[in-house]
């Protein structure tokens, strides 16, 4: 890998993806490159090291931030924390595929997302369970009563379209109140009646004491974190990587086959067709002069009261030692970097055109979560990626190399 940094040229940092910066600086423009990917996060990083590593294709991977990794990138920040500098990324999946490819490039640390949930003067456990019932209304419910007190407040709906049937179907007005409305209401700018069903569809509701916040079988961290194991998949000598550049100003520039872009597609196309609508967050960083600040990684607070939807701290994620200890708050916002596509009916519909448009330019290839317009986790985006190369693979005729 070679990496160039148009922002900082003469950094060589070694744990922000940077490391190769000063030690090539020829740029290879004039050799050209089979493919040029935009973005260097999960989609744009597995489909260059699968092209350059697989298929011996010559990559050029760029990104507009000063670092690898997307919105995964994380970083010791001045105390020496390890923090996720676009708040908490817990790696969970089904798919022992994915799981065996990124295998590859880390070790993995166990470690079980709890979540506990601000709401009436009392933590308690997020996703709703037996405990946070009982924790809220002072109750000792078994399973089989915490079914029937559910039954009881559930608002049956007959076709359930919204983020707001979902819960109250499930569990009533009042815990849907407690728990999710304002939350909604704060992380999407919208209401949850006005969001599709799959957006707090992805927050079980339990009856047991189960408090792991994702039911995957396969939980953990990158050992070393997610910056190591970016800079690892992008080290095949097949790979250029050039931060601090956009693709505008590249394109010209430089000579390449295939465009692979993982921007957002309407960007792409100069937003002709109009703008998608995209959700923001403001980070705010603190690191704090005592060990601990919670019991758990992330505190939900899903009320009114405050502006925040949560506060993470990373240490219980990482697992890392230090005496010292660093949070995020986050604040959502309409503006800045476009971190969640918001699943309703008239965006899918605005993507959809979008994509008929792709159609009509075979010469690019349209992939992640802000290619795709789809609010995927990174196990999602890992295995688009890879089926994304097969298909190319296939389509252009490739040889493997390896
Ligand atoms: P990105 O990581 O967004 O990468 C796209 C890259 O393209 C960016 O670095 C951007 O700078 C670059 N780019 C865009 N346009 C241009 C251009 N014109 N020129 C040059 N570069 C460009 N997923 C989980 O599985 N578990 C979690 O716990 C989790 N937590 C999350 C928490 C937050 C706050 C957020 C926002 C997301 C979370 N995710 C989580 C989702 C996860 O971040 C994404 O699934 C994954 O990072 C998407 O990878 P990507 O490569 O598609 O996009
Ligand atoms: N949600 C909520 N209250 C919570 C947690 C989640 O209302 O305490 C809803 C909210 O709409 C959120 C969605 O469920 O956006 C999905 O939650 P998740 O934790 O998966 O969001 P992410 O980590 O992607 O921000």
């Amino acid at each position: 890998m070679r990496v160039l940094n148009d922002a900082n040229q003469q950094s060589g940092a070694s744990r922000n993806g940077k490391a190769a910066a000063s030690r090539d600086q020829r740029g290879t423009a004039a050799e050209g490159f089979d493919y040029l990917i935009v973005g260097a996060g999960f989609a744009g990083s597995v489909m260059a090291e699968r092209l350059a590593a697989q298929y011996g294709q010559r990559v050029l991977i760029v990104d507009r931030r000063p670092h690898i990794g997307g919105n995964a990138y994380d970083e010791h920040n001045s105390d020496g924390v390890l923090i996720h500098r676009y708040g908490p990324h817990i790696f969970h999946t089904n798919a022992q595929r994915v799981v065996d490819y990124l295998s590859r490039f880390t070790e993995w640390r166990p470690y079980r997302h709890r979540v506990l949930a601000s709401v009436d003067g009392m933590l308690v456990p997020m996703p709703i369970n037996l405990t946070t019932l009982n924790l809220l209304y002072s109750l000792n419910l078994s399973p089989e009563q915490a079914e029937a007190f559910l039954a009881a407040r559930a608002e049956p709906v007959s076709e359930i379209r919204t983020s707001e049937d979902v819960v109250v179907n499930k569990v009533g007005r009042e815990l849907y109140e407690k728990f999710f409305r304002c939350y909604t209401r704060k992380q999407w700018g919208i209401d949850p009646s006005d969001l599709d069903r799959s957006v707090t569809a992805r927050v079980p509701i339990r009856t047991t004491t189960e408090d792991s916040y994702f039911n995957d079988v396969f939980q953990c961290m990158p050992r070393e974190g997610y910056t190591r194991m970016f800079e690892k998949m992008l080290s095949h000598p097949n790979i250029e990587v050039k931060l601090g550049t956009d693709y505008k100003e590249v394109r010209k520039r430089v000579n390449f086959g295939k465009l692979i872009y993982t921007g957002p597609i309407d960007e792409y196309f100069d937003h002709c067709l109009g703008k998608l609508p995209y959700r923001s967050l403001i980070f705010r960083h603190e690191t704090l002069d005592q060990e601990f600040f919670q019991s758990v990684a992330v505190v939900n607070y899903p009320s009114e009261s405050v502006r925040h939807t949560r506060i993470t701290e990373y240490k219980h994620l990482t697992g890392q030692q230090h005496r010292k200890t660093s949070i995020t708050y986050e604040y959502p916002n309409d503006e800045g970097d476009p971190y969640y596509p918001i699943p309703r009916p008239a965006n899918a519909a605005l993507f959809k055109r979008y994509q008929a448009l792709a159609e009509f330019h075979p010469e690019v290839t349209f992939a992640g979560r802000l290619g795709s317009y789809r609010y995927y986790n990174m196990d999602q985006v890992v295995a688009q990626a890879l089926s994304t190369v097969e298909r190319i693979a296939e389509k252009e005729g490739m040889n493997q190399v390896a």
